[in-house]
C-alpha cells in the first residue's frame, strides 16, 4: 500500500492545520489549541524550554552534582522501604568504581519486579549528593536486554514547555511531525540575508531546526542565555512583527481624521497664569508637543512618560482647556476610583474658575446623580467628565468628544480603551488621545513597545522636592524599623509598609493563589505590627478586599485618620498623601526595579524629608545587590529603566503588566533589547521597499490577534 502524502503546509501566512498531523483527533487538538497551538506552524514556534543530552553516556565516577547525565549500569542492590513515605532505592554501577542510587518514591509493583540485580539500565536525570553516594531522584530509565546497546541520539533531546492533557512523548512527536513539514528555506525565507541586520544569523528553517534538534556539540550555554544565534533568528523575526504591526496601526490610524483644535489657546493661558507654580520646562516642552499634535486634523495618539510626580495631570488639564476651546468634550480616566477622585479635585480647582464645567462618572455615582451626569455628558453642558471604567460604558454616551485621557494606561484593557475613543463623534473623526505613564521605558524599548504612538517625556521634577532617601536593610533588622515608624507617628507622620510575597507562593501556578497568599502575607503583618505598636494606628488593604473596603481604608489613611497602612502591592498606582514620609517594601529584592520605583514614589510628596527601607531577605546576591543600589544611587525613573534593563534580574517588568505589550513567543525585550536598532531599521526597509512581505511577517507571527495595542 502505498503511504498517504500529507498535504504540504501552505507557505508564509497561510495556516496548515493540525488535522495534518497523524495523531492529532479532537481532544488533542483542543488541549493543544487552549495552550495557543492551532497550526503545525504554531508547533514550530513551540520551542524547547531545555534539552537533555542523550547523545553519550557518563561513567558514574565521572558524574557531577547538578549536571544532569546519561549513565549505563548495572543493577547490583534493591532496597524497599517505608520512612514517612514509601521508598525504592536501585544502587548500580559501571565498573567505574563507584556506586549510583537511584530513588524512587513513587513506583509500582512492576517497576520494583525489574530491578533484579544483574539487569542493565540505560538512565538519564540529575546526580546529587545522598546518603551513600551520588543519586538521581526519579531517573528517566529504560531495561535493556541481555546483549542490547541501543544507539545513542544524534541530537539533543529537547524539553518542550508542558501542554496540559497532552503527554511530553507525544507532544514532541507532534511536534517533529510539523518539523518534518518545514518547506524548503526559498518557499519559507521571508527575510533573505541580504536584508540590513541579518548578516551571521541562521536562515528561519535552520533556526528552527537547531533549537528543535540541537547537535551534540551545540553551545549549551548560549541556548540556556538565549544568545545562541538561531534564537536571536528568531527573536529578531518575532520583535520586527509586532514593530510592523504597531507601524501599521499607526499609519492607519494617521489616515482617520480628527477635529484640529487650533485655537489661539487662550483658556491655557489663564489656567497657566493661575497655578500657583510655574511649569517646569519639561511640561512646558511636551504640552507644546500635544499642542502641535491637537492642532493637526488627525487624531493625536501621544503617551506622555513621567515619573511620580512630574507634574503629568496639570499638562492633561492643559491639553483639556484646548479641546474645550474648540468646542468639544474631554474625557479623562483613570484606573482606581481614588485616583480619578484626586483628578477631579484637582480638574475642579483648575479649570472651573475658567468657566468649564467638570463631571464626575464613577462605578459609585448612581441613581439621579448618575442620570444628570450622564445627561450632561450627553448634552454637551459637562465638558470635561472624569471617572473610571465606569466612563467606558454602553450607557455613557458624548455630545461631541473630541480628546480621551488615559491615566496609568497599562491597567486598562485593550477592550476598554478603544470603547472610549469609539465613544467619539460618529461622522468619520476620531477623537485625539492622550495616554500617561508614570513607568518610563528606554527609548529603544519605548520605539518598539510603542511604536504606535508618539512618546513624550517629562524628565524633569518640580523644583523644591526634597528627595527620597533610600536605605537597603536586612530583614533581621525588623525590630529596628518598628522603632521608626513609631517614632515617626509620633511626629504626626504615616508611613507605608508594602508586603510581597516571595516566589515560590506566586509561581505555584494556580492562578489567583498568589493573590491570596499574599494577602494573607499582608494579614499576618497587620497584626504583628498592630500589637507591636500600641496606639499607632494601623488600617490594611490588599488585592482580595472588596473595593469599597479598599477605598475607605486608603481615604482614612489620606485623611490622617490611619497612621499606618499595610499594603500589598495594591497601593502601587495610587493616592498623593504627603504626609507619609516613610515607606517599608518587604522582600525588596524580589520585585522590578520599576516597581520598587513606583514604591518609592508614593512618599516625597510633600515638604517633610522621606525615606524609603527597603528589606530584604539575606543572603543578597550580588546581582540582587546591585540592583538595590540602583535605587540608592538615584532618584530619576529614566536612569532606573535604563539600568533594569542593563542589570536584568529576576522579576523584571518590562513584560506585559507595565507595558501593555503583548507577550511575545521568544523575543525578551530586555534581554535582547540589543536587537531593537536592528529590527527599526529592518521595518523602515520593508515598509518602503516590500509592504507584502512586512505583512506576512505580521501574519505569521501575530495573525488575526493585531488589533491589541492599538488604543
Ligand atoms: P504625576 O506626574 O505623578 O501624575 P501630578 O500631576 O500628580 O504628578 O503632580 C504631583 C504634584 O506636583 C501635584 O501636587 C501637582 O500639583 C504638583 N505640580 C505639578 N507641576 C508642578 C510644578 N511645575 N511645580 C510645582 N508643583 C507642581
Ligand atoms: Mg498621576
Amino acid at each position: 500500500m502505498k503511504p498517504i502524502r500529507r498535504p504540504a503546509p501552505k507557505l508564509a501566512g497561510g495556516a496548515t492545520p493540525l488535522s495534518a498531523l497523524r495523531g492529532v483527533g479532537a481532544a488533542v487538538a483542543e488541549k493543544l489549541a487552549a495552550r495557543g497551538l492551532a497550526t503545525v506552524q504554531d508547533l514550530w514556534l513551540h520551542l524547547p524550554l531545555r534539552y537533555e543530552d542523550r547523545t553519550r553516556l557518563t561513567a558514574i565516577a565521572d558524574l557531577r552534582i547538578g549536571e544532569p547525565a546519561q549513565v549505563e549500569a548495572t543493577v547490583e542492590a534493591v532496597e524497599r522501604g517505608f520512612r514517612y513515605r514509601p521508598l525504592l532505592r536501585v544502587a548500580v554501577a559501571d565498573g567505574s568504581h563507584a556506586t549510583l542510587v537511584l530513588r524512587f518514591f513513587h513506583f509500582r509493583a512492576a517497576q520494583v519486579a525489574q530491578f533484579r540485580p544483574g539487569v542493565r539500565l540505560r538512565c538519564f536525570g540529575t546526580p546529587r549528593p545522598g546518603q551513600y553516594g551520588l543519586e538521581i531522584v526519579h531517573p528517566s530509565y529504560r531495561v535493556l536486554a541481555a546483549d542490547e546497546a541501543p544507539e545513542l541520539g544524534e541530537s539533543l533531546d529537547p524539553v518542550y514547555p508542558a501542554v496540559e492533557g497532552v503527554g511530553p512523548a507525544v507532544l514532541r512527536r507532534l511536534i517533529g511531525q510539523a518539523l518534518d513539514l518545514l518547506p524548503e528555506p526559498a518557499a519559507l525565507e521571508l527575510l533573505p540575508p541580504s536584508l540590513p541586520g541579518l548578516a551571521g544569523l541562521p536562515g528561519l528553517r535552520d533556526s528552527l531546526l537547531a533549537l528543535h534538534r540541537p547537535p551534540s556539540d551545540v553551545d549549551l550555554a548560549a541556548l540556556a542565555a538565549g544568545t545562541h544565534p538561531a534564537q536571536r533568528r528568531l527573536a529578531l523575526e518575532e520583535l520586527l512583527a509586532h514593530h510592523l504591526s504597531l507601524r501599521r496601526q499607526r499609519l492607519a490610524q494617521q489616515r482617520l481624521r480628527a477635529r484640529a483644535l487650533d485655537g489661539p489657546g487662550a483658556l491655557a493661558r489663564r489656567l497657566t497664569a493661575s497655578l500657583p507654580f510655574a511649569l517646569t520646562g519639561a511640561q512646558q516642552r511636551v504640552f507644546e508637543q500635544v499642542r502641535s499634535d491637537l492642532a493637526k486634523p488627525s487624531p493625536m495618539q501621544r503617551l506622555v512618560q513621567g515619573d511620580v510626580g512630574s507634574g503629568k495631570t496639570v499638562v492633561a488639564a492643559l491639553a483639556a482647556t484646548l479641546a474645550v476651546e474648540g468646542g468639544g468634550q474631554v474625557a479623562l480616566a483613570a484606573p482606581t476610583e481614588l485616583l480619578a477622585e484626586q483628578h477631579l479635585a484637582n480638574l475642579r480647582a483648575w479649570l472651573e474658575p475658567l468657566g468649564i464645567r467638570v463631571a464626575w462618572l464613577a462605578g459609585k455615582v448612581t441613581g439621579k446623580a448618575r442620570a444628570a451626569a450622564l445627561a450632561d455628558v450627553a448634552s454637551g453642558a459637562a465638558q470635561v467628565v472624569v471617572g473610571t471604567h465606569a466612563l467606558m460604558q454602553e450607557g455613557v454616551a458624548f455630545h461631541d468628544l473630541v480628546l480621551v485621557v488615559v491615566d496609568e494606561q497599562h491597567r486598562f484593557g485593550v477592550q476598554q480603551r478603544l470603547a472610549l475613543r469609539d465613544k467619539g463623534p460618529a461622522h468619520g473623526h476620531v477623537p485625539h488621545q492622550l495616554v500617561m505613564t508614570a513607568t518610563p521605558i528606554p527609548r529603544t524599548l519605548a520605539m518598539t513597545a510603542y511604536a504606535d504612538l508618539d512618546v513624550s517625556a517629562i524628565d524633569e521634577l518640580p523644583p523644591g522636592r526634597t528627595p527620597v532617601t533610600t536605605a537597603a536593610l536586612s530583614a533581621e533588622r525588623r525590630p529596628e524599623l518598628v522603632e521608626r515608624i513609631r517614632a515617626a507617628c509620633a511626629e504626626g507622620r504615616q508611613a507605608y509598609w508594602v508586603c510581597t510575597l516571595i516566589e515560590e507562593a506566586e509561581d505555584d501556578g494556580k492562578p489567583g493563589q498568589g493573590a491570596k497568599l499574599q494577602a494573607q502575607a499582608a494579614e499576618r503583618t497587620f497584626e504583628q505590627l498592630s500589637q507591636q505598636l500600641p496606639g499607632v494606628r494601623v488600617g490594611l488593604v490588599h488585592g482580595r478586599m472588596k473595593a469599597a473596603q479598599k477605598q475607605t481604608t486608603m481615604r482614612a489613611f489620606k485623611d490622617g485618620d490611619i497612621d499606618l497602612l499595610v499594603a500589598t502591592t495594591v497601593i502601587e498606582v495610587g493616592v498623593d498623601v504627603p504626609n507619609a514620609s516613610l515607606m517599608i517594601v518587604e522582600n525588596a529584592e524580589r520585585l522590578g526595579l520599576a516597581q520598587l520605583h513606583q514604591l518609592r514614589g508614593r512618599v516625597g510628596r510633600g515638604a517633610a524629608a522621606s525615606s524609603c527601607v527597603l528589606l530584604y531577605q539575606p543572603p543578597l546576591s550580588a546581582l540582587a545587590r546591585q540592583r538595590l543600589d540602583v535605587l540608592r544611587q538615584t532618584g530619576d525613573g529614566f536612569v532606573i529603566a535604563e539600568k533594569d534593563l542593563a542589570l536584568r534580574g529576576p522579576g523584571e517588568l518590562l513584560g506585559t503588566r507595565q507595558t501593555g505589550l503583548a507577550a511575545f513567543r521568544i523575543a525578551d525585550l530586555a534581554r535582547d533589547a540589543g536587537l531593537l536598532p536592528q529590527v527599526h531599521a529592518l521595518a523602515d526597509r520593508l515598509l518602503e521597499h516590500s509592504p507584502d512581505i512586512a505583512d506576512r511577517v505580521v501574519a505569521r507571527w501575530i495573525g488575526g490577534a493585531a488589533r491589541y495595542a492599538a488604543a
